[in-house]
C-alpha cells in the first residue's frame, strides 16, 4: 500500500480487514511502497516519513499481528530495486504502455518510472516468492504481469518464481461524502483518526437519494451511499432500514445520526488502539524494522537464487 498516511474507512473495509482474516491462514509481507509513491509525486518528500508512520499505526490498530506478518517498508529492502532493473530486460515497452493505468494517467504522468511501476510491483510480489496477493480487481493486470515475468524469468534462465496469483475477496463497496469512491484525494473520507464528532459531522453531509428531500418522502436506499453504510456497520439494516426508507417513513436526518453512532462504535476499539500506539513512536519504528529484517532475509534469499540462475553470482564462483 502506498504511504498515504492515516487511513480511512474505505482502506479499512477494502483491504486491512482483509488481511486481518489472512493473517490467520497465511504467512503475510506487507510492504509499504514508498518508492511507488514517487511516481505520482517525486518532489513533495518531506512528509513521507510522517505518512509512513501514521500508515503504520493503523495496520497496527486495526489488528495486524507481527506475529503473523511482517509489516515494512519498500525502500529499507535494496533487493525490490535490483529485482525490478532485472525485470525491466524482460518486458517490452509497448506491453507497458497498454496497460489501463498507464493510459488513464499518461498524460499528467509521463515519467521513466510510472511507466515501470508495474514491473517494480511484479518484484514486490516476485521477491517474496509470492504465491497469492490479495487485491482488488482493478489490479488484475498487474498480477498478470508479475506471472508473466516469473514465467519469463523461469524460462530464459531455470525455475526460480512461482506463478503468483491474485487473491481476490469480496470488497464491500464503500463510497464518501460526495457519493463517489471513497478517497483521501477526493476529500470525500471519513479517516479513521476522526474523532466521534468529526466521523457524526461527516457523515451529515453525505448525499443520499437526490428523489427524498424531505421525511416522508419515498426512498431508493439501493442508490444510496449512506445505505451501503448501514449494510456493513448495521445488522438490521434489511429489516429497520431499508423498508422505512422506502416508505418515507425514515428520514435521512435519522438515517445518517443512527449509522454515525454505529460506525463510532465499530471504530472505537480501533481508536483507542491508536491512541495507545500513538504514545509509543519508537514502537512502530521497531516493528518496521522487524519487518524489514525479516522480508530481507526472504529477500537476500530469493536474489541469491536469482543470480544463481542467471549466472552472475560472480563473486560465488571465484570461491
Ligand atoms: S433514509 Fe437513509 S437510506 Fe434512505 S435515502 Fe435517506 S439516508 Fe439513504
Amino acid at each position: 500500500m502506498q504511504p498515504t498516511g492515516s487511513l480511512h474507512v474505505g482502506n479499512l473495509e477494502g483491504a486491512l480487514r482483509n488481511w486481518v482474516r489472512l493473517q490467520d491462514s497465511y504467512w503475510m509481507y506487507l510492504c509499504i511502497v514508498d518508492w511507488h509513491a514517487l511516481t505520482a509525486d517525486f518532489e513533495h518528500t518531506a512528509d513521507l516519513k510522517e505518512r509512513i508512520f501514521q500508515m503504520a499505526v493503523d495496520f497496527l490498530a486495526a489488528g495486524l499481528d507481527t506475529e503473523k506478518c511482517a509489516i515494512f517498508i519498500q525502500s529499507e529492502v535494496k533487493e525490490h530495486a535490483e529485482l525490478h532493473l532485472i525485470f525491466s530486460m524482460l518486458i517490452t515497452v509497448p506491453t507497458l504502455t497498454r496497460l489501463p493505468t498507464y493510459q488513464e494517467k499518461k498524460d499528467e504522468l509521463d515519467s521513466y518510472g510510472f511507466l515501470g511501476y508495474p514491473v517494480l510491483q511484479a518484484a514486490d510480489i516476485c521477491l517474496y516468492n509470492a504465491n497469492k496477493v490479495p487485491v482488488g480487481k482493478d489490479q488484475e493486470k498487474h498480477i498478470w504481469l508479475a506471472k508473466d515475468l516469473a514465467i519469463r524469468f523461469n524460462k530464459t534462465y531455470r525455475k526460480v518464481f512461482n506463478e503468483p496469483e491474485a487473491l481476490f475477496t469480496t470488497i464491500p463497496l464503500i463510497l464518501g461524502a460526495d457519493g463517489r469512491k471513497m478517497s483521501k484525494s477526493y476529500d470525500n473520507h471519513i479517516p479513521l483518526d476522526y474523532t466521534e464528532a468529526q466521523t457524526t459531522k461527516r457523515i451529515m453531509t453525505y448525499f443520499t437519494d437526490p428523489l427524498k428531500v424531505k421525511k416522508g418522502d419515498p426512498g431508493r436506499p439501493e442508490i444510496c451511499p449512506i445505505y451501503l453504510l448501514h449494510q456493513i456497520y448495521t445488522p438490521t439494516h434489511a429489516a429497520e432500514i431499508a423498508p422505512p426508507c422506502r416508505t418515507g417513513e425514515l428520514g435521512c436526518v435519522e438515517c445518517k445520526e443512527e449509522i454515525a453512532k454505529n460506525l463510532n462504535k465499530a471504530l472505537a476499539p480501533i481508536r483507542k488502539k491508536r491512541g495507545e500506539l500513538l504514545k509509543e513512536p519508537d514502537y512502530i519504528w521497531d516493528v518496521l524494522e522487524e519487518g524489514a529484517s525479516r522480508a530481507r532475509e526472504r529477500a537476500q534469499n530469493m536474489m541469491e537464487k536469482v543470480r544463481s540462475a542467471m549466472k552472475t553470482d560472480y563473486r560465488k564462483k571465484k570461491k
